[in-house]
């Protein structure tokens, strides 16, 4: 099951970025990018958790958390409070409105989905994925232990995405940038080969002896993970 999460942000750029990585990590999102819309959007489709931009057109950020926190039918859902404001005042008065969390602009991506994972887990154990499986090879997320057929594999935390990347969809074609921009963010530059390089350290470590290549090469396009191998 796919965890729905509410992005609600006005800048535009921002707001893309967003939706795109959680979307390339699994979840469902969808977007507002004002403040009104979000009673009835979250009225019409109750999202797991919702990701709350501080300054909006229209509603605040931190109105908008006291309204949804003092409804019975809105209160539980887990909130991640988006803020430029750096100042210690500000942080509290944003957790004090009944935020679970937040992060100060700018932020990592990357980071951002971990907490949204980490108060997903804790709202609700079964929403978030614990343990991937294709074939012989398990991946805990919560642990972040890897095995193939029982073996540990120690993995690099790059591997470790690339895999987790991969392991998520299995069978599906990715082109080298798209797993650029999955595993090593959108916004920093990093040469296509690097993609290459770090597939062939993951086979090395994931493959012994004759044991199937659970990584196809997909030839002038880039690689997928097989739905199915022996092994
Ligand atoms: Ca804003």
């Amino acid at each position: 099951m796919n965890a729905r999460i509410l992005i609600v942000e006005d800048e535009e750029p921002l707001q893309v970025l967003l939706s795109y990585n959680f979307e390339a990590e699994g979840f469902v999102t969808r977007s507002a990018s004002n403040g009104d819309d979000v009673e009835v959007l979250v009225e019409e489709d109750r999202p797991d958790l919702i990701i709350l931009d501080w300054m909006l057109p229209g509603l605040s950020g931190i109105e908008l958390c006291r309204r949804l926190r003092a409804r019975s039918e809105t209160r539980d859902i887990p909130i991640i409070m988006l803020t430029a404001r750096g100042e210690e005042q500000e942080r509290i008065r944003g957790l004090a409105t009944g935020a679970d969390d937040y992060v100060v602009k700018p932020f990592s991506v990357p980071e951002l989905i971990a907490r949204a994972r980490s108060i997903l887990r804790r709202a609700n154990p079964e929403i978030v994925a614990e343990v991937l499986r294709v074939g012989d090879l398990a991946m805990d997320l919560r642990t972040r232990r890897v095995t193939r057929g029982g073996r540990d594999i120690n993995l690099s935390p790059t591997e470790f995405k690339l895999l987790e990347h991969l392991m998520r969809s299995p069978g599906r074609v990715y082109t080298r940038e798209q797993l650029l921009n999955a595993v090593w963010g959108r916004d920093i530059y990093i040469d296509e080969r690097t993609v290459d390089v770090h597939i062939g350290r993951l086979r090395g470590v994931i493959n012994r002896g004759r044991e199937p290549d659970p990584i196809r090469t997909v030839r002038g396009i880039g690689y997928a993970f097989n739905e199915r191998f022996a092994g």
